[in-house]
Protein backbone atom coordinates (compact mmCIF):
# COMPACT_ATOMS: atom_id res chain seq x y z
CA UNK A 1 0.00 0.00 0.00
CA UNK A 2 3.14 2.13 0.00
CA UNK A 3 4.57 2.06 -3.13
CA UNK A 4 3.24 4.87 -5.31
CA UNK A 5 4.90 4.15 -9.33
CA UNK A 6 4.39 7.28 -11.84
CA UNK A 7 1.83 7.91 -13.23
CA UNK A 8 1.57 6.27 -16.86
CA UNK A 9 0.91 8.38 -20.18
CA UNK A 10 -2.44 7.64 -21.20
CA UNK A 11 -1.48 6.10 -25.15
CA UNK A 12 -3.20 8.04 -28.05
CA UNK A 13 -3.76 11.28 -25.71
CA UNK A 14 -1.80 13.48 -28.05
CA UNK A 15 -3.39 12.12 -31.74
CA UNK A 16 -6.23 14.62 -31.18
CA UNK A 17 -9.58 12.46 -30.31
CA UNK A 18 -10.80 12.14 -34.19
CA UNK A 19 -13.64 9.65 -34.58
CA UNK A 20 -11.35 7.11 -36.33
CA UNK A 21 -8.65 7.44 -33.32
CA UNK A 22 -11.33 6.96 -31.06
CA UNK A 23 -11.73 3.49 -31.84
CA UNK A 24 -8.74 2.26 -32.72
CA UNK A 25 -8.22 3.44 -29.00
CA UNK A 26 -11.35 1.17 -27.88
CA UNK A 27 -10.02 -1.82 -30.13
CA UNK A 28 -6.91 -1.31 -28.32
CA UNK A 29 -8.42 -1.63 -24.45
CA UNK A 30 -7.98 -5.37 -23.49
CA UNK A 31 -10.60 -7.30 -22.32
CA UNK A 32 -11.00 -7.77 -18.48
CA UNK A 33 -11.16 -11.20 -18.64
CA UNK A 34 -7.49 -11.26 -19.84
CA UNK A 35 -5.71 -9.59 -16.30
CA UNK A 36 -7.60 -12.51 -14.70
CA UNK A 37 -7.17 -16.11 -13.30
CA UNK A 38 -8.93 -18.75 -11.71
CA UNK A 39 -7.59 -20.08 -8.28
CA UNK A 40 -8.21 -22.77 -6.43
CA UNK A 41 -9.93 -22.39 -3.44
CA UNK A 42 -10.98 -24.88 -0.44
CA UNK A 43 -13.86 -23.19 1.61
CA UNK A 44 -12.95 -23.15 5.26
CA UNK A 45 -15.99 -23.81 5.94
CA UNK A 46 -17.88 -26.41 4.13
CA UNK A 47 -14.94 -27.48 2.77
CA UNK A 48 -16.16 -27.64 -0.83
CA UNK A 49 -13.67 -26.69 -3.83
CA UNK A 50 -14.48 -24.01 -6.33
CA UNK A 51 -12.76 -21.39 -8.55
CA UNK A 52 -12.35 -18.02 -7.95
CA UNK A 53 -11.42 -14.92 -9.82
CA UNK A 54 -7.92 -12.88 -9.13
CA UNK A 55 -5.73 -10.15 -11.10
CA UNK A 56 -2.76 -11.90 -12.55
CA UNK A 57 0.43 -10.61 -10.93
CA UNK A 58 2.49 -7.97 -12.81
CA UNK A 59 -0.65 -7.85 -15.43
CA UNK A 60 -2.27 -4.28 -14.54
CA UNK A 61 -0.73 -1.37 -14.86
CA UNK A 62 -0.70 0.74 -12.06
CA UNK A 63 -1.49 4.21 -12.04
CA UNK A 64 -1.30 7.37 -9.94
CA UNK A 65 -3.87 6.42 -6.71
CA UNK A 66 -6.54 8.80 -5.74
CA UNK A 67 -5.33 10.51 -2.28
CA UNK A 68 -6.93 8.71 0.24
CA UNK A 69 -4.42 5.79 -1.60
CA UNK A 70 -7.20 4.11 -3.38
CA UNK A 71 -5.28 1.84 -5.87
CA UNK A 72 -6.07 2.83 -10.01
CA UNK A 73 -4.87 0.40 -12.66
CA UNK A 74 -5.44 1.50 -16.65
CA UNK A 75 -8.05 -0.66 -18.04
CA UNK A 76 -8.98 -2.46 -14.37
CA UNK A 77 -10.34 -2.00 -10.69
CA UNK A 78 -8.20 -4.78 -9.44
CA UNK A 79 -10.14 -3.94 -6.10
CA UNK A 80 -13.38 -6.38 -7.41
CA UNK A 81 -11.30 -9.03 -7.09
CA UNK A 82 -9.94 -8.94 -3.55
CA UNK A 83 -12.66 -11.07 -2.29
CA UNK A 84 -13.53 -15.08 -2.45
CA UNK A 85 -17.27 -16.07 -1.84
CA UNK A 86 -17.69 -19.89 -1.29
CA UNK A 87 -20.56 -20.46 -4.22
CA UNK A 88 -21.95 -23.42 -2.11
CA UNK A 89 -22.21 -21.90 1.80
CA UNK A 90 -21.75 -18.19 1.82
CA UNK A 91 -18.78 -18.12 3.52
CA UNK A 92 -17.11 -14.72 1.96
CA UNK A 93 -14.22 -12.50 2.95
CA UNK A 94 -11.86 -10.38 1.72
CA UNK A 95 -8.96 -12.17 0.08
CA UNK A 96 -6.33 -11.85 3.02
CA UNK A 97 -8.98 -12.77 5.89
CA UNK A 98 -10.54 -16.07 3.95
CA UNK A 99 -8.09 -18.38 5.11
CA UNK A 100 -8.22 -17.19 9.24
CA UNK A 101 -11.39 -18.18 10.99
CA UNK A 102 -11.37 -20.03 14.12
CA UNK A 103 -13.57 -22.74 15.03
CA UNK A 104 -15.96 -20.90 16.85
CA UNK A 105 -15.83 -18.52 14.15
CA UNK A 106 -16.62 -21.58 11.60
CA UNK A 107 -19.40 -22.17 13.80
CA UNK A 108 -21.18 -18.88 13.98
CA UNK A 109 -20.92 -18.72 9.87
CA UNK A 110 -22.68 -21.80 9.51
CA UNK A 111 -25.53 -20.78 11.61
CA UNK A 112 -25.81 -17.36 10.88
CA UNK A 113 -25.03 -17.45 7.18
CA UNK A 114 -24.64 -20.89 5.59
CA UNK A 115 -28.26 -22.22 7.07
CA UNK A 116 -29.88 -19.48 4.98
CA UNK A 117 -27.69 -19.02 2.19
CA UNK A 118 -29.45 -20.16 -1.40
CA UNK A 119 -26.56 -20.92 -3.67
CA UNK A 120 -26.57 -18.87 -7.04
CA UNK A 121 -28.64 -20.57 -9.82
CA UNK A 122 -26.89 -18.16 -12.75
CA UNK A 123 -23.04 -19.56 -13.98
CA UNK A 124 -20.41 -16.43 -13.17
CA UNK A 125 -19.74 -14.20 -16.10
CA UNK A 126 -16.13 -13.85 -17.21
CA UNK A 127 -16.00 -10.92 -14.89
CA UNK A 128 -17.25 -9.52 -11.89
CA UNK A 129 -18.99 -5.82 -12.78
CA UNK A 130 -18.64 -3.35 -10.68
CA UNK A 131 -22.30 -4.24 -9.10
CA UNK A 132 -21.13 -7.55 -8.56
CA UNK A 133 -18.19 -7.04 -6.85
CA UNK A 134 -19.90 -4.37 -4.23
CA UNK A 135 -22.69 -7.48 -3.66
CA UNK A 136 -19.61 -9.58 -2.65
CA UNK A 137 -18.25 -7.17 -0.34
CA UNK A 138 -21.41 -6.29 1.42
CA UNK A 139 -21.76 -10.59 1.37
CA UNK A 140 -18.27 -10.05 3.44
CA UNK A 141 -19.35 -7.16 5.68
CA UNK A 142 -22.38 -9.16 7.00
CA UNK A 143 -19.88 -12.24 7.57
CA UNK A 144 -17.74 -10.38 9.57
CA UNK A 145 -20.20 -9.04 11.76
CA UNK A 146 -21.62 -12.88 12.34
CA UNK A 147 -18.40 -14.58 12.65
CA UNK A 148 -17.65 -11.23 15.14
CA UNK A 149 -14.87 -10.32 13.62
CA UNK A 150 -12.56 -7.14 14.25
CA UNK A 151 -13.49 -3.71 14.22
CA UNK A 152 -11.11 -2.86 11.39
CA UNK A 153 -11.95 -5.51 9.31
CA UNK A 154 -15.46 -4.27 9.03
CA UNK A 155 -14.23 -0.55 8.48
CA UNK A 156 -12.10 -2.18 5.73
CA UNK A 157 -14.66 -3.75 4.15
CA UNK A 158 -16.70 -0.40 3.95
CA UNK A 159 -13.28 1.61 2.89
CA UNK A 160 -13.72 -0.99 0.16
CA UNK A 161 -17.06 -0.61 -0.88
CA UNK A 162 -16.77 2.99 -0.98
CA UNK A 163 -13.99 2.89 -3.06
CA UNK A 164 -16.06 0.34 -5.53
CA UNK A 165 -18.78 2.54 -5.30
CA UNK A 166 -16.36 5.96 -6.23
CA UNK A 167 -15.07 3.38 -9.42
CA UNK A 168 -18.47 2.44 -10.61
CA UNK A 169 -19.96 6.11 -10.64
CA UNK A 170 -16.61 7.03 -12.73
CA UNK A 171 -17.84 5.15 -15.50
CA UNK A 172 -21.49 5.94 -15.29
CA UNK A 173 -22.94 8.30 -17.76
CA UNK A 174 -24.16 11.70 -16.70
CA UNK A 175 -25.83 12.91 -20.10
CA UNK A 176 -29.82 12.99 -19.29
CA UNK A 177 -31.12 14.00 -15.91
CA UNK A 178 -31.58 11.03 -14.92
CA UNK A 179 -28.17 9.45 -15.61
CA UNK A 180 -27.20 12.42 -13.00
CA UNK A 181 -29.31 11.18 -10.56
CA UNK A 182 -27.97 7.55 -10.65
CA UNK A 183 -24.67 8.68 -10.39
CA UNK A 184 -25.46 11.08 -7.71
CA UNK A 185 -27.37 8.42 -5.62
CA UNK A 186 -24.12 6.00 -6.28
CA UNK A 187 -21.92 8.89 -4.95
CA UNK A 188 -24.26 8.94 -1.74
CA UNK A 189 -23.93 5.33 -0.84
CA UNK A 190 -20.04 6.04 -1.31
CA UNK A 191 -20.34 8.44 1.28
CA UNK A 192 -22.18 6.55 3.42
CA UNK A 193 -19.86 3.86 3.80
CA UNK A 194 -16.93 6.59 3.28
CA UNK A 195 -18.02 7.29 7.11
CA UNK A 196 -18.58 4.22 8.26
CA UNK A 197 -15.25 3.04 7.33
CA UNK A 198 -14.26 6.31 8.91
CA UNK A 199 -16.15 5.81 12.36
CA UNK A 200 -14.75 1.69 12.50
CA UNK A 201 -10.96 2.63 11.85
CA UNK A 202 -11.33 5.48 14.05
CA UNK A 203 -12.33 2.55 16.78
CA UNK A 204 -10.14 0.17 15.78
CA UNK A 205 -7.65 2.35 16.24
CA UNK A 206 -8.23 2.43 20.01
CA UNK A 207 -8.55 -0.74 20.48
CA UNK A 208 -6.43 -3.24 17.93
CA UNK A 209 -2.35 -2.98 17.47
CA UNK A 210 -0.29 -2.58 13.92
CA UNK A 211 -0.55 -3.86 11.66
CA UNK A 212 -4.20 -2.88 10.85
CA UNK A 213 -5.26 -4.56 7.69
CA UNK A 214 -1.75 -4.80 6.31
CA UNK A 215 -1.01 -0.98 7.30
CA UNK A 216 1.12 0.49 9.61
CA UNK A 217 0.99 3.23 11.72
CA UNK A 218 2.19 5.78 9.73
CA UNK A 219 -0.31 4.71 6.47
CA UNK A 220 -3.32 4.38 8.90
CA UNK A 221 -2.44 7.95 10.42
CA UNK A 222 -2.19 9.16 6.96
CA UNK A 223 -4.96 7.31 6.09
CA UNK A 224 -7.12 9.04 8.90
CA UNK A 225 -5.78 12.52 8.28
CA UNK A 226 -7.36 12.25 4.84
CA UNK A 227 -10.43 10.65 5.59
CA UNK A 228 -10.82 13.44 8.51
CA UNK A 229 -10.26 16.07 6.09
CA UNK A 230 -13.08 14.48 3.75
CA UNK A 231 -15.44 15.20 6.59
CA UNK A 232 -14.34 18.29 7.76
CA UNK A 233 -12.66 17.76 11.04
CA UNK A 234 -9.70 19.39 10.53
CA UNK A 235 -8.19 19.38 13.92
CA UNK A 236 -8.31 15.64 14.15
CA UNK A 237 -7.10 15.31 10.45
CA UNK A 238 -3.87 18.06 11.69
CA UNK A 239 -3.30 15.63 14.79
CA UNK A 240 -3.06 12.34 12.78
CA UNK A 241 -0.75 14.27 10.05
CA UNK A 242 1.47 14.91 13.21
CA UNK A 243 2.11 11.68 13.28
CA UNK A 244 2.81 10.53 9.56
CA UNK A 245 5.32 13.91 9.74
CA UNK A 246 7.27 12.76 12.91
CA UNK A 247 7.51 9.41 12.01
CA UNK A 248 10.75 7.88 11.81
CA UNK A 249 9.15 4.66 8.88
CA UNK A 250 7.15 6.91 6.73
CA UNK A 251 8.40 7.25 3.04
CA UNK A 252 9.53 10.08 1.52
CA UNK A 253 5.88 9.64 -0.74
CA UNK A 254 3.63 8.89 2.06
CA UNK A 255 5.82 12.17 3.79
CA UNK A 256 5.42 14.66 0.48
CA UNK A 257 0.97 13.52 0.59
CA UNK A 258 1.14 14.43 4.34
CA UNK A 259 2.67 17.81 3.50
CA UNK A 260 0.38 18.38 0.20
CA UNK A 261 -2.66 17.69 2.55
CA UNK A 262 -1.28 20.22 5.43
CA UNK A 263 -1.45 22.98 3.11
CA UNK A 264 -5.42 22.29 2.10
CA UNK A 265 -5.54 22.33 5.80
CA UNK A 266 -4.08 25.35 6.70
CA UNK A 267 -5.92 26.85 4.07
CA UNK A 268 -9.18 25.35 5.10
CA UNK A 269 -8.87 26.52 8.84
CA UNK A 270 -7.85 29.73 7.74
CA UNK A 271 -11.21 30.24 5.25
CA UNK A 272 -12.75 29.38 8.53
CA UNK A 273 -11.14 31.54 10.95
CA UNK A 274 -11.52 34.60 8.07
ZN1 LIG B 1 -18.15 -22.94 1.76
Amino acid sequence: MNTFPEVEQEKGKQTGGTQANEQAAKKEIPPEESFLLEKSIQCPVCDSKFKSKAVKSGRAVRMEPDRDMRPRFRHIDTLKYDIISCPNCGYTAMTRYFDHLSTMQIRLIREGISAKFNPPTTKEGAFYTHDEAIDKYKLALVNTMVKRGKDSEKAYACLKISWLLRGKAENMPEETEEEQKAKEAVKQEEEKFYLQAYEGFSTALANEMFPICGMDQSTMDYLLAYMSYHFGKYEIASKFLAGVLSSGTASRRMKDLALDLKDDIVRKLRKKEG
